[in-house]
């Protein structure tokens, strides 16, 4: 027999544990069954949904164009060695995402050939998921100390 733990592991997740392979995400569940081909929906950018703009390996919230894209490019590249059905493309530069994995590395429609398409996680539930239980964490010990 092994011990249970009633409690998950990951429910208090500090904001510089966490640990992305992508800079933005899209907002609703499901994305990657209801969208077509042609396609391309806003995405929003993951460090405006901290506090203080700064969460674990993501770029800073000041960040322009060209640094977003260096450490978006090397997050992707992680999500690019292994295959996940839900993934699709996205542009974290001008955040617009397609389900069409055709798209990787290739220009984004907006920005052009400077700007290749990287990999997104389209159902990104659990994503959002350890989000909310950041911010839970966050609003208690806010509440805790007044
Ligand atoms: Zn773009």
């Amino acid at each position: 027999m092994w011990p249970f733990k009633k409690k998950p592991k990951i429910e208090y997740l500090e904001a510089a544990e966490l640990n992305f392979t992508q800079v933005d995400f899209t907002e609703r569940f499901g994305d990657h069954l209801s969208l077509s081909e042609d396609e391309w929906i806003e995405t929003i950018p993951m460090n405006r949904t901290f506090p203080d703009g700064k969460g674990g390996n993501l770029p800073p919230i000041d960040a322009i164009g060209d640094e977003i894209y260096r450490i978006a490019s090397r997050l992707s590249e992680i999500r690019e060695s292994f295959r996940v059905p839900t993934d699709g493309v996205y542009c974290p530069v001008c955040h617009i995402a397609n389900i069409d994995y055709a798209h990787l590395r290739n220009p984004c429609p907006k920005c052009g050939p400077s700007t290749p398409c990287l990999r997104l996680e389209l159902a990104t539930l659990h994503t959002i998921q350890s989000l909310r239980s950041f911010k839970q964490h966050k609003n208690s010990v806010q509440q805790r100390g007044k």
